[in-house]
């Protein structure tokens, strides 16, 4: 288990599956390492969890210090994939997909936003981002659904061609998830100008990633609307509900994903990372 919540452990809400059906059991409060280990061999839950904040009393979820500021990336739930997988499937190219999309949130997180305490973990289905940084540990909801917006590329900036900060996320996400996404999902906001918008893509996300908002008007007329299209698909690459809930339990790292049979495992290097890390030794020895 990763030192920064050994380190706090006493302050975090511990939350159990017991039967496969969620995290029902919460409020569960362990002073020791020792103490959860025995928790965890003599009840041997489906899943356990661990909560963002820091309270005074977690066995009643009371006194609230602070929460890292977390990012979930689930492979199943990207707005746009890479591969044929169906709603709630997960490949490994989507996995894939998911990596880069937290490594591209962490870099504008440490280049704009100065954050400097980042800690990943593969989730079982895709990733997690915690920020601890003490800056932005006492935010509230609607100042992380900001950030969340920010990272994202949520809102049309007033100036697409900054070089630099929003305006430099925006263009790069939109010309990500333009880049993606395919003429069916296209059609269905924009019936008539779909097969356009297709013919021209190459150029659009050149245009798109130099800000030339004229450009975009000539190749697909209606910018704007194109535009707001993209900001609102941008905004669902990351689970904007997990950020803002400063009280989440997110699953806790060294233990097994039970749906699928993962290890939900801190990531010291997300460059790095491949997902024979978070395969579960009685796997292995399954495979003889
Ligand atoms: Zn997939």
């Amino acid at each position: 288990m990763p030192d920064f919540i050994q380190q706090t452990l006493s302050l975090r809400e511990f939350g159990f599956d017991p039967d496969g059906t969620g995290p029902s059991q919460r409020y569960r409060q362990f002073f020791t390492m020792e103490q959860l280990a025995f928790y965890l061999r003599e009840n041997f839950p489906f899943s356990a969890y661990v909560s963002v904040a820091l309270y005074e009393k977690p066995s009643r979820r009371e006194g609230w210090i602070k929460s890292e500021l977390a990012f979930d990336v689930d492979a199943k739930d990207l707005p746009v994939k890479p591969c044929g997988c169906g709603e709630g499937q997960v490949c490994e190219r989507c996995l894939e997909e998911a990596r880069r999309v937290v490594m591209l949130l962490s870099d504008v997180l440490s280049s704009d936003l100065g954050l400097r305490e980042l800690r990943f973990s593969y989730s079982g289905r895709g990733f997690h981002l915690r920020v601890l940084d003490e800056s932005v540990s006492k935010l509230e909801q609607n100042e992380r659904a900001q950030v969340v917006s920010y990272v994202t590329g949520g809102v049309v900036p007033t100036d697409l061609t900054f070089v630099l900060g929003y305006s430099k996320v925006f263009r790069e996400f939109c010309a990500r998830t333009l880049e993606r996404l395919p003429e069916e999902r296209l059609r269905e906001v924009f019936p008539k100008l779909a097969k356009r918008i297709q013919e021209k893509k190459a150029e659009v996300v050149e245009a798109l990633r130099r800000g030339r908002r004229e450009e975009i008007r000539g190749l697909v007329g209606k910018e704007e609307r194109l535009l707001e299209f993209l900001a609102k698909l941008n905004s669902t690459w990351v689970d904007g509900k997990v950020t803002v809930d400063v009280k989440r339990i997110l699953r806790l790292p060294s233990t097994l994903h039970s749906g699928v049979s993962m290890k939900c495992v801190y990531i010291r290097d997300i460059e790095n990372f491949s997902l024979d890390q978070a395969v579960p030794r009685f796997a292995l020895e399954g495979r003889g």
